[in-house]
């Protein structure tokens, strides 16, 4: 509850960025140019040196301060990042819309971040996962308080504007999948022919992160690397009554990998990789107007300029909670796609 009120106070969108450590393959000192300087954990320095025109020494030539709610360094681990999350997750079954981002160059650790490396029941098991162990875990506590839960879930991918089911191994020609409201006179939303699957256990969602992970990896070798050009989004609708006190709540989790941030060379590239280099690029910017304008609480928010805010309309205004993970490599020769990324975060902040 106190951290209910704290939220209240401090609006509804918050942004945690996210340093992955360095792998075993990357040479070890290429992580001087970023900084933790403070023990709060909610700041990081990027800075860029060079050498001084003897040659003999090297100064500070730029210097680049960021503050977030939180800053995890690359020594966190994933127990640690789900830990500061875990209330927000525990909201939606108090009735808000949760939806959690990762954002990011493509090997800054969104996926890592999200799903985690390795299968389920690991030290490194990912947010997603962890979120629906806990919602389960919880709903079950409620039970005790009258409480009882009912869930649907649905995973999709978004790819050069168009919506994939990622529950659906072999998709039937010409399935047409359209954002459209339930019913005219209903505001919730939709995907047309999309699988909605109900669960009531969370080994049947593991089971359906499992079908979706094979999936999309079945697609990346049809297509390049469509993975981190895609984003994608998994949903978890959350029906609660409670029949002693007559009341319902109705909220969705939606945790989302999104495509790969970084700029890619316009002038090399044509045709299809063109049109979905344009897509990604309108898509992850329009994200960011959408929720600069929510936090500043403008009236009109263009949410239909791109699939994944129409999709997302009813869970990011309103009632909901919004998260944003920044991921960032340490790597030296990812320092301009960093700083692209951590402004990018610090505008939505
Ligand atoms: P993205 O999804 O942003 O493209 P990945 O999640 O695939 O990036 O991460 C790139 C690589 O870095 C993978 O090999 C992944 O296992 C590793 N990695 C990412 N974050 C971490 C972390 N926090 N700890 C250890 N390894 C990580
Ligand atoms: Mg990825």
């Amino acid at each position: 509850r106190l951290h209910n009120i704290i939220q209240e106070l401090k609006g509804n969108i918050r942004v945690f960025c996210r340093v992955r450590p360095l792998l075993k393959s990357e040479d070890s000192f290429c992580m001087d140019h970023i900084h933790f300087p403070q023990q709060d954990n909610k700041s990081v320095v990027l800075s860029k040196t060079e050498e001084s025109h003897t040659g003999r020494e090297r100064k500070e030539a730029h210097k680049y301060d960021f503050t977030f709610d939180r800053v995890f360094s690359p020594e966190s681990c994933q127990d640690e990042v789900f830990h500061e999350i875990s209330l927000l997750v525990q909201s939606a079954l108090d009735g808000y819309h949760v939806c959690i981002f990762a954002y990011g160059q493509t090997g800054s650790g969104k996926t890592y971040t999200m799903e985690g490396p390795d299968d389920v029941d690991s030290e490194t098991m990912g947010m997603i996962p962890r979120a629906v162990r806990q919602v389960f875990e919880s709903a079950e506590e409620l039970t005790a308080k009258g409480w009882h839960y009912t869930f649907t879930a649905n995973f999709l991918e978004i790819y050069n504007e168009t919506i994939r089911d990622l529950l659906v191994s072999k998709p039937e020609k010409n399935v047409e999948y359209e954002i459209k409201r339930v019913s005219p006179t209903s505001d919730e939303l939709h995907v047309t022919n999309l699988r909605y699957v109900s669960v009531s256990s969370e080994q049947e969602v593991h089971k359906l992160l499992r079908t979706a992970k094979t999936n999309r990896s079945v697609a990346k070798t049809i297509l390049n690397d469509r993975s981190s050009r895609s984003h994608s989004v998994f949903q978890l609708k959350i029906e609660g009554r409670n029949e002693t006190r007559d009341v319902k709540t109705l909220s969705t989790l939606s945790l989302i990998d999104l495509a790969g941030s970084e700029r890619l060379d316009k002038s090399l590239s044509k045709g299809d990789r063109l049109r979905e280099t344009q897509a990604i690029n309108t898509s992850l910017s329009n994200l960011g107007l959408v929720i600069t304008s929510l936090s500043n609480k403008d009236s009109h928010i263009p949410y239909r300029n791109s699939k994944l805010t129409y999709l997302l309309q009813n869970s990011l205004g309103g009632n909901s909670k919004v998260l944003m993970f920044v991921n960032v490599s340490p790597l030296d020769e990812n320092f301009s796609e960093s700083l692209n990324s951590l402004r990018f975060a610090s505008k939505v902040n």
